[in-house]
């Protein structure tokens, strides 16, 4: 069942005059969510690790009149507590608030039984998925609470709300990002103006996708811009009262 409202459509303009970070902007949903909100008047601030595809989607926004976004190379997988201060210190000198953190970077690990799965690639799994979206939230947080609404989207998965055999260390990221928001949510709900939901895509065509699936078709899944108004509407003011739900975008 979708969470969308019957016959909900954005606004030309309804992220007009907000700042949202993406992590993981340089392809796939992030990408599409990046470019969606842009066309619906949001300064966008992409970040990602290879710079080359946040320059390309830097490009579409300008191209297509949006506002100017910002770009901030960063690999999630190496990115520490300092580092990630740091980050929402620069962040802060030049932008007054954050309307809206879209944590979309993730990795798929391997596919394999729990029995096989190595320390470090559990390691890099859990940094880039789950402790690394946990500090940026944190660094993030005073910039969030200058936003009039604010709006924090984890990225989760099936796999995060059942666990399915040789999902491994990407199944269990997800269930712990499913934790990140509930506490955060609780946290935060009564108490101030941010609200914290995650979203499960479902099955999208995207690298992720097609790596976990070598074997589908890739027009199997619907591409991701065609499910943008799922995303558009958790980063719109329409959907300020909903707060610490699992959310999905396909049944
Ligand atoms: P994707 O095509 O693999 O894109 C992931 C994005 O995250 C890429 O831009 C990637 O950067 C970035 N990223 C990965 N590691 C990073 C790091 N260390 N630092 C910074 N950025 C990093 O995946 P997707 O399918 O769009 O997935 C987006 C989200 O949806 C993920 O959270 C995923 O778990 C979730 N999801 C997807 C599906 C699906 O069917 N596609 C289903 C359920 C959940 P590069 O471009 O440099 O590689």
């Amino acid at each position: 069942m979708t969470f969308l409202p019957d016959q909900w459509l954005p606004q030309a303009d309804a992220l007009a005059g907000k700042t949202i970070l993406v992590t993981g902007a340089g392809d796939g949903i992030g990408k599409a969510a990046a470019l969606s909100f842009a066309q619906h008047g949001a300064e966008v601030l992409l970040l990602g690790r290879t710079e080359a595809k946040l320059e390309a989607v830097y490009d579409t926004i300008v191209a297509e009149g949006g506002v100017e976004p910002g770009i901030i190379p960063t690999d999630l997988a190496k990115a520490g507590h300092d580092d990630l201060i740091a980050l929402a210190g620069e962040l802060s000198s030049s932008i007054p608030k954050l309307d809206g953190l879209l944590h979309n970077a993730s990795i798929l690990g391997d596919r394999k039984p729990l029995a096989q799965t190595s320390a470090a690639l559990w390691h890099q799994v859990m940094q880039v998925n789950v402790n690394a979206t946990f500090m940026l939230t944190q660094a993030l947080l005073p910039m969030l609470e200058q936003a009039l609404l604010a709006s924090v989207v984890f990225t989760s998965s099936g796999v995060g709300r059942r666990g399915r055999a040789f999902w491994g260390a990407y199944a269990v990221s997800k269930f712990a990002t499913e934790g990140l928001m509930q506490v955060l949510a609780d946290e935060l709900g009564a108490i101030s103006n941010i609200r914290v939901n995650s979203l499960n895509p479902g099955a999208v065509n995207t690298t992720m996708r097609r790596t976990a699936y070598p074997a589908e078709p890739p027009t199997t899944n619907p591409n991701p811009e065609a499910l943008m108004q799922h995303w558009l509407y958790l980063m719109s003011d329409d959907s300020k009262d909903i707060n610490g739900q699992a959310l999905s975008v396909q049944s």
